[in-house]
């Protein structure tokens, strides 16, 4: 007979030495392993769980040690039955874990991430979509602040205890791509990949992590090929010799543009740009011929390229899936970028909305305009590098509205250096620390709260010791340039 050897206690085991309680031993109808779940009835008919942690044989029996996930009063138990067969992805729970699960579950309401009044809980996976780099030029700051802060936002979804899974596209083929590639005489997939070696250095040294999914444009095209053939297909677009265009008429009246500032946006990121027999100001190309010098892949409708939203779309979708939980660009991105290519998915699948929640990122300015490649109004992350440590430089783009524009100053960075050193000194040796779970609280509580770093670092300071170490930790403040 296989016994089930259960403590009969019925105290709260918060500490693993509970285990020498007294036991009892009633049987197991059948044979379980080591990390299964079981359920436990008693004579009240009360059901809790156990996970079994140890195997103990006796000549005649198995025995099976357990552990309690929740007080029960075992003397009073009469049989295990009603077998969960899901195995623990560990291979067994330690009852203070246990009782860390269940304060996570008391404090749920507090775990949410709220941007922009959209409540993100950590049920599903948190889905993110970063609009990436068009690796054609060095990594100037108001990129990078862009990537600090979708790391950020996934540094603190993970400490709420959701999963968050972000994709961070490389648009490598663009027009733009292509024009630089030809003035420096190089092929443009060459010179893309060169560029994206430098730019995943750069993240490397502020402390960016890696995004699990990297869509490349040069991989998608056959996705954007689909993608027109779904908006052909539901009506949403239209033929032009070798053209597929998006029916793009009511974009702009869901961000509530006037027609004037809509077309002057769209016509800054190109849409306005040789667009033969398109039927509204408004309609994009998802498909388009391509030039003699321009890269060209075949398609139902001629050899052609994607458009550049359309690229978006379809590297999201085929990334993350037809909905995603936070699109995260500059906040030029906002439109006609972001805007069409939520539309094209939304028309495509007829799923909306297809992001729910939007994280745009402050402009930064120097010297009073906007940071830009195409301008050369821009300072170089890796200029910066050689004067400030990356956890300095991240800092400063971090400790601000994360919406909101601001000045590029060496002063930001000397002041987010002077910040950095008050809190690791608030923050102690990581080795006297005890863990403040209350400090903890609020610190995560500020930073949920739209990400308010400023808020956090005032909390953290004003809490002191563990809660700081937190911060750095939740900031991702602490590591160092490699
Ligand atoms: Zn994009």
């Amino acid at each position: 007979m296989d016994l089930v050897d259960v403590p009969a206690s019925t105290r709260q085991l918060d500490e693993h030495e509970h285990l020498d309680v007294p036991h009892r031993l009633i049987a197991a109808p059948r044979p379980l392993e080591v990390g299964q779940v079981v359920v436990l009835r008693d004579l009240d008919g009360r059901h809790r769980w156990a996970a079994v942690d140890r195997l103990r044989f006796t000549e005649t029996d198995t025995v099976y040690e357990m552990q309690l996930g929740h007080p029960m009063p075992l003397e009073r138990a009469v049989e295990v039955g009603a077998y969960e067969s899901r195995r623990m992805a560990r291979p067994f729970v330690r009852v203070p874990d246990v009782h860390r699960m269940l304060d996570g579950m008391r404090d749920q309401r507090a775990r949410a991430l709220v941007l922009g009044g959209a409540r993100l809980l950590p049920v599903a996976p948190l889905r993110v979509y970063t609009c990436g780099i068009t690796p054609y030029a060095v990594t100037h700051v108001g990129h990078a602040a862009t990537f600090v802060w979708a790391d950020v936002l996934a540094s603190v979804a993970r400490a709420a205890g959701a999963q968050p899974v972000l994709a961070r596209n490389v648009t490598d083929v663009d027009d733009v791509l292509t024009a630089a590639a030809a003035r420096a005489g190089e092929p443009y997939d060459e010179l893309a990949v060169v560029q994206e070696f430098q730019f995943d250095r750069d993240m490397t040294a502020l402390s960016v992590a890696r995004p699990a999914q990297s869509p490349h444009a040069r991989g998608h095209v056959p996705a954007v090929v689909r993608l027109a053939a779904a908006l052909l297909d539901a009506g949403a677009a239209y033929e032009h010799e070798g053209h597929v265009y998006f029916d793009g008429s009511s974009v702009p009246v869901a961000p509530g543009l006037d027609e004037e500032t809509a077309l002057r946006l769209s016509r800054e990121y190109g849409d306005q740009d040789s667009v033969p027999g398109r039927r509204s100001p408004f309609d994009v190309a998802v498909w388009r011929p391509s030039g003699e010098d321009q890269p060209a892949w075949p398609s139902p409708w001629g050899w052609g390229r994607p458009g550049w939203h359309a690229e978006c779309a379809a590297m999201a979708a085929a990334s993350l899936g037809h909905a995603i939980d936070v699109l995260v660009g500059g906040v030029d991105l906002a439109f006609p970028h972001h805007a069409y290519q939520a539309a094209m998915v939304e028309a495509a699948t007829g799923v909306a909305p297809f992001a729910r929640a939007t994280m745009h990122v402050g402009e930064v300015r120097l010297g009073g305009e906007k940071m830009a490649k195409s301008t050369g109004n821009l300072v170089l992350v890796s200029d910066l590098l050689e004067r400030f440590p990356g956890p300095v430089l991240r800092l400063g783009l971090l400790h601000r509205p994360v919406g909101e524009a601001w000045e590029c100053t060496d002063e930001v960075f000397v002041e987010a250096g002077a910040l950095l050193d008050r809190l690791h000194e608030a923050a102690g040796p990581p080795s006297g620390r005890t863990e403040d779970p209350q400090g903890r609280a609020s610190v995560l509580a500020a930073l949920l709260a739209g990400l308010d770093v400023p808020a956090a670092v005032e909390v953290a300071l004003d809490t002191g010791g563990d809660a700081v170490g937190y911060l750095l930790d939740v900031l991702r403040l602490r590591e160092r340039a490699v």
